[in-house]
């Protein structure tokens, strides 16, 4: 995925909700050149090794044709303000953690 200019990559971005698919001011996709149209996603935030918050519902361009999606630099503040917020959380998941054993 690509971030604003100098942001660090501490998140991955997972998966889509669809839904309201307004064209904003998202250039046509790096990578592929197809047309990037804004919807809300779920973005797996993390910082560190244990540190992880899910936010739901972040608008991001999607492109339509590779699937690559693409954050505004606002919204990526909106991000980190959510994710060290104090609230309590809407819903708590459990996230298993497990080992590959490769020989
Ligand atoms: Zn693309």
């Amino acid at each position: 995925m690509i971030l604003p200019s100098g942001q660090s990559t501490g998140w991955t971005v997972t998966s889509g909700e669809g839904g309201d698919s307004v064209t904003r001011v998202y250039h046509r996709c790096h990578f592929c050149g197809g047309e990037v149209v804004e919807q809300r996603v779920t973005v797996d935030y993390r910082w560190g090794d244990t540190f992880l918050v899910v936010i739901r519902h972040v608008p991001a361009g999607v492109c339509q044709v590779c699937g690559e999606q693409y954050l505004k630099a606002e919204v990526v503040k909106e991000m980190e303000k959510v994710a060290h917020s104090q609230e309590e959380a809407k819903e708590v998941l459990r996230i298993p953690v497990r080992e590959l054993k490769v020989a």
